[in-house]
């Protein structure tokens, strides 16, 4: 049974996934746009019977231009939709911040400022910024155009051949790229406001908690700071740490800690995940959950990750480091070091350098037992012969 904030939290949280799908959907819709723009010029070029290769680097040049003529457009919708989703984001959680507090705060009434939305696209996640992203999309599309067509003439393709090429290519991967976006670009806009809130609600938050989710796509860097405390925001890392990162930061009231032993989290024990087929040529894998429970909300990724069975963490660790973890008795810590998840090299390298410290120290031991073993019968010797 749902209570008021609750159904609202629902009702909130579906309007953003829903604009998060609109990101995804102008994405797509603008990309195909550029691809069915590349389409018509290139039937227009078949049309005249012959072309040299001359004429086509022309063409190849208008097509970049078309491409680019798009990128101001998609960039405005990012824009449009951030700010929205950060909107809603804030209005969510000003209210179940009033509720939970059980402050008479005044009603919220801020409005994001546009910078914010604009800063956010700006802000890098896992070394690159939405923007960033966006701009290195397009350009991937204009050099693959180029790459394809090029393919074509080389090979004696017709230009049917390349408009072909260019269908079956381009699509899937603006599809996988809009869903990157929209995933990261919702959780930055929502660990965004969820930030701006606890400036202005801070009096009442005792302490803030990392929350990752207890399933097995959590990555090995996240996973480790799972249930990490702070007194302060600002002493913990900023969210998403990279794309298609799924943590948060919590911020827990007095009454949270309160009841702490009755609060629970969801783990997902199976999950099971297909590949979709879009109509339009692209793929994209979806997630369904089998099974799942509620744990103590004091279980951290760690614990969770402990208990789980062989095969479960061969799966989740791969065998490179599964077999690091079992030989070597690494711990689920030891595979990332700052937020960056270790290479096998670097974990291997690391081991060796322990490896040789373990070595002299076993060394020094025994230099030093012997040591002590001459002084004992020194003494000895003395107690037998006293001069
Ligand atoms: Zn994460």
């Amino acid at each position: 049974m749902g209570t008021e904030w609750e159904d609202h939290i629902i009702g909130r949280t579906l309007a953003i996934e829903s604009y998060g799908n609109k990101v995804a959907r102008d994405l797509t819709r603008i990309s195909m746009t550029a691809v069915n723009r590349l389409r018509r010029r290139m039937e227009r070029i078949s049309e005249k019977s012959q072309f040299t290769r001359g004429f086509l680097h022309r063409v190849i040049g208008e097509l970049s231009g078309t491409i680019y003529k798009l990128a101001p457009k998609y960039q405005k919708t990012l824009e449009k939709a951030s700010l929205r989703v950060l909107e809603l984001e804030y209005d969510k959680f000003t209210r179940v911040m009033r509720k939970k507090g059980g402050l008479s705060i005044k009603k919220a009434n801020y409005k994001v400022p546009v910078e914010a939305a604009k800063a956010m696209l700006e802000e890098p996640i896992g070394g690159a910024s939405i923007k960033g992203w966006a701009e290195k999309h397009l350009g991937r599309l204009l050099i693959r155009t180029k790459n394809l067509l090029t393919e074509v003439v080389i090979t004696g393709g017709t230009m049917r051949d390349g408009i072909k090429i260019l269908r079956e290519n381009i699509p899937n991967m603006s599809r996988k790229g809009a869903q990157f976006l929209a995933r990261t670009g919702v959780m930055h806009a929502s660990n965004t406001a969820r930030d701006e809130v606890w400036k202005e609600y801070g009096d009442i938050i005792e302490k803030f908690r990392v929350v990752s989710t207890l399933d097995n796509r959590t990555c090995l860097a996240c996973g480790k700071i799972d249930g990490k405390e702070a007194k302060k925001r600002e002493n913990l890392p900023k969210f998403p740490l990279h794309g298609n990162c799924r943590c948060t930061v919590i911020g827990l009231t007095a009454l949270d800690l309160r009841d702490e032993d009755k609060l629970v989290r969801p783990a997902v024990i199976e999950q099971t995940s297909h590949t979709v087929h879009h109509r339009d040529g692209g793929t994209s894998k979806k997630f369904k959950v089998i099974k799942s429970k509620e744990v103590s909300a004091k279980k951290k990724f760690k614990d969770f990750f402990e208990r789980q069975p062989e095969k479960w963490k061969q799966e989740y660790l791969g065998p490179g480091r599964y077999k690091l973890y079992k030989e070597n008795r690494l711990d689920l810590e030891d595979f990332s070091s700052n937020g960056n998840i270790l290479t096998l090299e670097q974990l291997k390298s690391q081991l060796t350098i322990m490896g040789t410290l373990e070595k002299e120290v076993v060394e020094k031991e025994k230099e030093r037992k012997k040591e002590v073993k001459k002084i004992i019968r020194k003494k000895e010797a003395e107690k037998k012969n006293p001069k």
